[in-house]
């Protein structure tokens, strides 16, 4: 497989869950991937080993998305030793749930600020980059939430609404110049996120197709398709993994 040999990847919260399944099929596709973390070191020195194992150049950087001067460092760094990025993958994302009438401020400005300005930055430092060097692609990792509004999930469910409308705008705004930005909208997902979610199993086996949660790899392979050439007519769009969950 090298659907991925000419490419520069950068997956923000690559070392857990989904990221690290898309870390990790880039790297089996030959492309160089720079997985981005924000807090956890042992994740990142697995994710780290993990990688080392494909033929291929791969690193693990720490870069909170929350931080714009971060971003741009990382960004910076990324392009002079490994070349300009060619693929974004917006996917770190973190959730705070709680009823509405007790949200703090703060749990709202947490996850705003991850799941919305994170992908935000880190797609306004891809795409000068993109522009000046001939194109490239934006994954951004949403979720159902942002259809269907889970209860408990107000914060959630906006972060992901808001990452859709950027991902159409940015499609809209960056098409002409050989930029494609899509979305992913996962369905319940086998990672660590899920331990915030209460009574998931219920929904899963009543709303699901198949009656289980999906695995990284799954949401990976979707990943894969919309930044691959496979994809070179799909640009603004969300693309459902969810077992029919929302069908
Ligand atoms: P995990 O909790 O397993 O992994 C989250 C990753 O994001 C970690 O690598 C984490 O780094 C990183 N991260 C968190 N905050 C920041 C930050 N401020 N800056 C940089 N990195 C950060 O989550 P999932 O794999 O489940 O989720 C990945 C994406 O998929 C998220 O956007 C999530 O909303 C979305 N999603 C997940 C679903 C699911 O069921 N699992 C369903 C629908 C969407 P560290 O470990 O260092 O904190």
């Amino acid at each position: 497989m090298a659907a991925f040999r000419d490419e520069v990847a950068i997956v923000t919260g690559g070392t857990r869950g989904i990221g690290r399944a898309v870390a990790e099929r880039f790297a089996d596709g030959g492309g160089t991937v720079i997985a981005t973390y924000h807090a956890d070191d042992e994740a990142a020195d697995r994710t780290r080993d993990a990688l080392a194992a494909y033929p291929t150049e791969t690193a693990v950087e720490r870069c909170d998305v929350t931080d714009f001067d971060a971003v741009a460092a990382m960004f910076e760094t990324v392009t002079e030793r490994y070349g300009p990025p060619t693929i974004l993958v917006n996917n770190a994302g973190v959730m705070d749930n709680g009823l509405l009438v007790r949200m703090t401020p703060e749990q709202w400005r947490r996850v705003l600020e991850t799941n919305l300005f994170g992908p935000f930055y880190c797609t306004r430092e891809a795409a000068r980059s993109m522009l000046r060097n001939g194109g490239g692609r934006v994954v951004n990792v949403a979720s159902v939430a942002a259809r269907r509004g889970w209860a408990g999930q107000a914060n959630y469910a906006a972060s992901k609404a808001g990452l859709i409308g950027l991902t159409r705008a940015a499609a809209r705004e960056l098409g002409g110049k050989d930029i494609r930005v899509n979305a992913v909208a996962p369905g319940y997902t086998d990672t660590g996120l899920l331990e915030d979610v209460a009574d998931y199993e219920t929904l899963v086996e009543d709303r699901t197709a198949s009656g289980r949660v999906g695995t990284p790899e799954e949401i990976a392979d979707a990943i894969a398709f919309l930044a691959s050439d496979a994809a070179s007519y799909v640009n603004g769009e969300v693309l459902r993994v969810d077992d029919g969950l929302l069908g």
